[in-house]
Order: C-alpha cells, then structure tokens, then sequence
C-alpha cells in the first residue's frame, strides 16, 4: 500500500507528521477519483500518488503532500474547494486552488517568443506560493512520464509546453532534479531520433564507464571506511539533454564531450570535506590547476562544495564533488530546499536556520534568487519588476496572456498584440462592454481591439497616456511618416486640445510672447515648425503646458486643508475641537481647482467620476450639476477637487477622459 510507504519516508524528515490527516487526504482523493482511470489505464489515484512522491525527494512539509493527493479534485470531481477547506483547511486549500488556477495558463505551438516569455511570468505571478509551482512541476513531471499514453500530437504538444514552460520555471528556482527529469523526457518526444542516437552512444559507452565508476567508487570508499569516515559515493551519468545540449551548442562531438566521470562524495560536515580531499589526492594524483574550494568561496549562486580533477583508474580524468548532506541538499533542491528546510526537525546549524527566516516570505525568495543566478540573467532582470504588484496581465479574446506594467491602456495592449491593432484602434471590448481605448486595464480583462480602416494614424494624444515604451515606440514611427503638413495639423490639434483643458479655448487667443516661450525652449525656429514637432511626437508632451504657466496660475493658491483621518477623529471631541484640528492636522497643501464635464446622463454617472477620482486619492470638495439649455441628454457637473500637485491634476484629465460618457471637460479659471 503506498500510503504506508510515503508516511514512513515523510517521518524520516517530518517527525511531527500528522499520520492521520495525511491518510484522510489520500483515501479522499481516493475516493473523490473513484472510478476513473489514467490513460495508461491505472486507477487515478496513481497519479496524486506518484505526484506526492516525487515532492518526498524534496522534503515537503505536511500541507504540501496533502495538496498533492487533492490536486485534481477540484477540477476531476464533484468535490468544490469549500469541502477541501472543511476537511484539511486554509493552508491546504489555498495550495489546491493555486494548482487549479495555474491549469489555465494555455500554450499553443504557434506562439511567439514574446508571448511565451508573458506566459512563464504569468504562471509565476499566479502561483504566489512556491509550494503550488512544486506541485504543479511534479504533477507535470508525472504526466510527462506517463506520455506515451496519449495521441502523438498531442505528445509533442505537450512536450513542447513543458520544455518552453515548466523547465525553465524548475531551472530558475534551481530544481535541478525535476528540471533534468523534465528535460529527458521533453527531449525524448520533441527530437526522438537524436535521443535514440544518443542514447545508443551512451549505451555502448556505458559498461566501460560503468566499470570505472564503479572500480573508482569501491577504492574510495574502501579507503574512507579503514580510516572511519562515513560517507555517500555516488557516481551518475551525465543527463541525455545535457550532452544534447552541449553537442549543440558548442558543436561537439559525442567522443569529445564524455570524457570526464564524476563522482559525487556526502559526508556530515565541513570539516570532513577537507579530510576526504586528502584523501583522494593520496588515492590518485591530482590535476594540479584542477582544485576548487568552493566551500570557503562558494559560487555567485551559493553554490557549495569541494571540487577536484585527478588522474583516476587507468588515467581517465575524473572529476570529485566533495560536499555536506546540507550543501548536496541546497546543490539538488535549490531555492526550494530554503523553503523545507525549516520543517526539519534537527536543524544542522543556528546560521542556516536565521537564514531560512529571512527567505520566508515567496517575494524574499525570488528577490534572492535574482541575485543568485547569475547564469539567468535576463529571464531574472525581466522578472523584477514583473512578478508582483507592477505587473497586470491581460487577455485576448482567444485567451492568449499579455503582460502590460500597471497603469497601461488599451492602447499599450494593442500595440503588443500587433502594430496595425494599435495604428487603427478606436474602440476597446472589455470583459464584453466596450470602451475608450484609454482605458485603464487590470488583471484578468479580456480584451478584444476594435479598429477601423478609417482611422490611419495613430493618435498624437495617446503619448500622453500609454505606458509602454513598445506603444511609445511605434506610435512615433508612425508619426514620423506624415507628411511636414500632416504633421502641422495634428500638432495644432494637439495643441487645441492640450490648451483647452486648462482652459483657453481658442489656440488663437494664445498671447505671442507665450509661443516665444515655448519656440525658444523648445529650440524650434518657429511656432509653425512647434507645432510640426508637436504633431511627430518629439516634443514631450508633459513639458508643454510646465513650460506655458507656473503652478500657480493652473491651481491657484493652495488651500491648506486637514488630513481628513485628523478631521474625523477631532468630532469626537466635544470640548475642544479647535485644538484637536490643530493639533493633528497634517499641514500638506492641496489646491483646490473648480473643473467642468459636460456629461451624457445615465445613471451611475457620477459614482464611475467618484470611483476614478477615488483611485488617484482625489478628493471631491463640491459637486454641481445641471442640466445643459437646449439639449435634454446632456448634463453640466461643475465640481471642485484637491489636488497635490500638477501631476495629479494630469492624472484626474487621463482618469476623466476615459470615464465613460464624459464628453468633454477643463479647467475653469
Ligand atoms: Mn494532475
């Protein structure tokens, strides 16, 4: 029964194991999959069986061995989340739920680099805990393992995914277990007749290395026992992929590549490490440039042990990895054995257990893991900012993810799609209603483009509100290729509407000397030739209007304003309000500015402003609204909002040019 078998290898590292809880989970996965069968025709219970298994190598805590045998429930069975939770709790829950969500990231063969890149953040920024990407590594290896099973399209399919996804992921978190595995396999499906190949070399290679390893094994352990040192010697062929790899990339050839053994030596500390050193370079001569203390250094990504290169059995070269059970642990596992480690009972040492208190939180880990693979440095240097909160992603009607920075619009997303989506984009679809395709978007939106041959360029306003530097990027080019007149007028038109915002309605009306401000600034030799820079995108938009009025003749003179917490906390006291307020307000200086929309009325209206005005910490001071004279559908709001400065009312024109229905709007001197 391999329940018996998985608790007593769990108690080996897990002391505390709560027996019955773990037999509860796995005879109600058993039962939850009753009657259903794996393609290789085994009961389904085998495959959370042998998910769980695999994460035993790794030393899972408790919840984590749990999670594997419920991983499919909720999506194979009638069994909701809420039944997990009631029976193993939040913990295992949240895990479950974490691997069902993650099967929803899909990947077609088709895809670009670019959007294979979006994929493996997504998945990182979906699981949120290091344990469910284990999970999902492990139910995935097992599903590799149980490939051949299924349709041959659907083999490559998923071989491609896992080689494109999942090793990379296990690669990055330096699972190199799982990885290899991994790798073996997808390459084995995706180039079967170079595997055969060279599996076949490696075969006939084998019984003469094999001998060597073994001879070499034996003489060292021999020697170690007669002088009282306990130790592990393992000696593992080179992985299929990695010599694949090697022949590939450096244009090798089989015979070039294999001629070094390695042996792998465990002991139980640091200072035996150096001990078994001697050791071997007393058993057989060393390569004298071939020894590397990486215990007292370890390697940029942490890595530990004692390596050295000697003349073996018959003079091949070999080569010895000399390490602690601890360092072979963290060499194998990776980032994740930081995780588990702590769940061991006899912790090795204090240094190591405050280490693992540092690394306890998921973003800890991935920040560190930046700093330690070194080797991955661009799939890192992408990840910084993208795994956590600066990061949205979106979908496509299709399903495709899209990561986009936080704060990006419509616009940013058409143009990652494709450029003639973002040339002629008018409208967005999303989550089904359309919108402007200013809007904001957040994670989780589908989002369908909708475009119209009409529109042939971009527009010269979008620069001011896309995030992207991709958008930027193609909406200038685009611009670039109008014609010096084209360019003229959009500018101008730019221009009508950048003033008329702030209030000046007639670019005309714009006195001379405040266009020989911006020419001279602008280094332009004249207004004319302005307004074509204007139009091509090379003068920055936000420098335009700083350049035209100082802060104060947009907001005016500020209006000192409490912090509303301190206003609030002040009505309870009835004796002396006056003093509380000054007592604790917060002296930051808002400028209250008085701000016209005229608006299309419906109801809710004035709630979507509010909830726009409200995600930019806005506060509204005074509403007014009316109707408009002559025309029955449209409605005046005058109101007056605080801002902290020019940025900000920036952000609220942005906020309020995207909001639904409002058709126009500025600022009212
Ligand atoms: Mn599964």
């Amino acid at each position: 029964m391999p329940i018996a078998t998985i608790i007593k290898q769990a108690k080996k590292y897990l002391p505390h194991l709560d027996e019955k809880r773990l037999k509860a989970a796995y005879n109600f996965a058993m039962k939850a999959h009753e009657g259903q069968k794996r393609m290789d025709g085994m009961p389904y219970i085998t495959h959370p069986t042998e998910v769980a298994l695999i994460l035993l190598r790794l030393r899972v805590d408790e919840d984590t061995l749990i999670a594997c045998f419920l991983h499919d429930v909720i999506e194979d069975t009638p069994y909701t989340i809420k039944d997990v939770e009631q029976r193993f709790g939040k913990n295992v829950a949240f895990l479950v739920k974490g691997v069902t969500k993650l099967s929803k990231v899909k990947y077609r063969h088709d895809m670009l680099s670019r959007q294979i890149d979006s994929l493996r953040k997504f998945f990182l920024h979906s699981a949120r805990d290091l344990r469910i990407i284990l999970i999902k590594l492990a139910d995935r290896l097992h599903n590799m393992r149980t490939l051949s099973h299924v349709h041959k399209e659907k083999q490559l399919r998923i071989a491609k995914e896992t080689m494109e996804i999942y090793v990379p992921i296990a690669n990055l978190l330096g699972v190199w277990e799982l990885k290899s595995d991994l790798e073996n396999l997808c390459f084995f499906y995706i180039h079967p007749n170079e595997y055969k190949k060279l599996a076949y070399l490696v075969e006939q290679n084998t019984p003469h290395q094999e001998k060597l390893l073994a001879d070499t094994t034996h003489k060292v352990m021999w020697r170690l026992k007669k002088i009282g040192i306990q130790a592990e010697v393992d000696a593992r062929p080179k992985s299929l992929y990695s010599i694949f790899r090697k022949m590939v990339d450096k244009g090798q050839r089989f015979q070039d590549i294999n001629d070094l053994l390695a042996v792998r030596v465990v002991v139980k500390d640091r200072e035996t490490c150096y001990r078994v050193l001697g050791v071997i370079h007393s058993l057989f001569p060393p390569k004298s440039s071939r020894v590397k203390d990486y215990i007292a250094v370890p390697k940029a990504n942490g890595y530990q042990s004692l390596h050295t290169t000697v003349f073996g059995i018959n003079g091949a070269p070999t080569e010895f990895q000399i390490r602690t059970n601890e360092m072979h642990f963290e060499a194998e596992y990776g980032i994740a054995s930081h995780f588990f480690y702590k769940e061991l009972a006899s912790m090795p040492s204090s240094t190591f257990r405050k280490e693992i208190k540092k690394r306890s939180t998921w973003v800890k880990k991935v920040l560190e893991l930046q700093r330690e693979l070194k080797s991955n440095f661009d799939f890192l240097e992408n990840l910084k900012v993208d795994i956590f909160q600066d990061r949205i992603f979106v979908f496509t009607p299709y399903g495709d993810v899209v990561d986009l920075p936080q704060g990006a619009i419509g616009i940013d997303f058409a143009y990652h799609i494709h450029t003639n989506l973002g040339d002629h984009a008018v409208r967005l679809r999303r989550n089904g209603d359309e919108c402007s395709v200013t809007t904001v978007l957040k994670t989780g939106d589908v989002v369908e483009v909708l475009t119209s041959p009409h529109q042939k360029l971009p527009k010269r306003e979008w620069l001011d509100k896309i995030k992207t530097s991709l958008a930027r990027h193609r909406i200038k080019e685009a611009l670039k290729q109008q014609s010096s007149e084209q360019c003229h007028r959009a500018g101008t038109n730019f221009m009508k509407k950048e003033l008329h915002l702030y209030g000046v309605h007639e670019i005309e009306t714009l006195p001379e000397e405040k266009k020989k401000q911006l020419v001279e600034f602008f280094r332009v030799k004249n207004w004319h030739e302005f307004l074509e820079m204007v139009g091509n995108g090379s003068i920055p938009e936000d420098k335009i209007i700083e350049n035209l009025y100082t802060k104060e003749e947009i907001l005016g003179p500020p209006a000192r304003v409490a912090h509303p917490y301190s206003l609030a906390k002040s009505g309870d006291r009835k004796n002396e309000p006056r003093l509380t307020i000054l007592a604790t307000a917060k002296s930051t200086a808002y400028y209250r500015v008085k701000l016209f929309l005229k608006v299309k009325d419906r109801v809710g209206l004035l709630r979507d402003v509010g909830i726009q005005l409200a995600n930019l910490n806005v506060n509204i001071h005074q509403v007014n609204v009316s109707d408009t004279p002559m025309d029955k559908t449209t409605s005046c709001i005058v109101m007056v909002v605080e801002v902290l400065e020019m940025n900000q009312l920036r952000n609220v024109f942005n906020a309020l040019s995207s909001t639904e229905d409002v058709q126009d709007f500025y600022l009212m001197h």
